[in-house]
């Protein structure tokens, strides 16, 4: 077996949004460091492509959950099921993070479906509030982001030294350069093209000033509504940042923080 390339890997689970498009699953990105496995939000169908990307559910050891929108999280359902599965007996826990009403999520999902109760395997629920904490190998700070009312962006720093940040669903707010300064790769919506903004989200401009603004290395645009196919988001974005830019699609693999860098 070669020894990894890079000190983290980013897999894109899912591109896309709560609008069903044939190629792209909404929102769900998978970040493996070593051994460990994260996935950031777990939007329906995210499942499937980490099956995909090769990864068993076996290895998954915890979720960070941005926000509470379907399109970030229905998947989670399906998880707590699959894990009671006797094929996972016996692998450690999951631990699950997200802001403030986490809980009460789960409690009401398991209300409406007892089958989802853990079984097998121990489920660790984590409410954040915005700061650092840590999560195997990695530091992760969890930074308030303008989308709902207790959204979060989370930025994952390795031992190793690299590092992603994960702006979830946003819209303008300073905030995001605080999560992004210096990291290796922003991973940040740009969820319909310049000219078309919608409230409570971003254009490929504006993702790339604030890209700009927090000096991180690579842009990932992600988040894509219909309204984009069609348009040269790199463009846009190049127009505002020098770094290099990723147009996400599911199952795109990044190195992050490669050797020699
Ligand atoms: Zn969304
Ligand atoms: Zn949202």
């Amino acid at each position: 077996m070669t020894a990894p390339t890079a000190a983290m890997q980013l897999t894109v689970l899912g591109s896309g949004t709560a609008i069903p498009v044939a190629d792209r699953f909404p929102a769900g990105y998978l970040l493996a460091i070593g051994d460990r496995r994260l996935m950031v939000d777990c939007g329906p169908g995210t499942l499937r492509r980490l099956a995909q990307a090769g990864t068993s559910l076996r290895d998954l050891d915890a979720v960070l959950l941005t926000h509470y929108h379907t399109d970030h999280c229905a998947d989670l359902g399906p998880l707590l099921f699959a894990l009671r599965s006797p094929l996972f007996a016996g692998r450690g826990p999951l631990h699950v993070f997200g802001a403030p009403g986490l809980q009460r999520l789960v409690d009401t999902l398991t209300q409406a479906w007892p089958w989802l109760a853990p079984r097998g395997y121990e489920l660790h629920l984590h409410e954040v509030l915005p700061g650092t904490f840590a999560i195997a190998d990695a530091t992760v700070t969890a930074v308030p982001i303008r989308h709902t009312a207790q959204s979060l962006g989370y930025r994952v720093a390795a031992a190793n030294g690299a590092s992603a940040a994960f702006s979830g669903d946003a819209d303008e707010c300073d905030e995001l350069v605080e999560l992004a300064r210096g990291v290796d790769v922003f991973v940040c919506e740009a969820a319909t093209p310049d000219g078309q903004k919608l409230d409570g989200h971003l254009t490929p401009s504006l993702t790339a000033r604030f890209a700009a603004r927090a000096g991180a290395r690579q842009l990932v645009l992600t988040h894509f509504y219909p309204e984009c196919e069609g348009h040269d988001l790199r463009a846009a974005a190049a127009a505002h940042f020098g770094g290099s830019i990723a147009l996400a699609h599911d199952l795109l693999q990044l190195p992050v923080g490669a050797r020699g860098r």
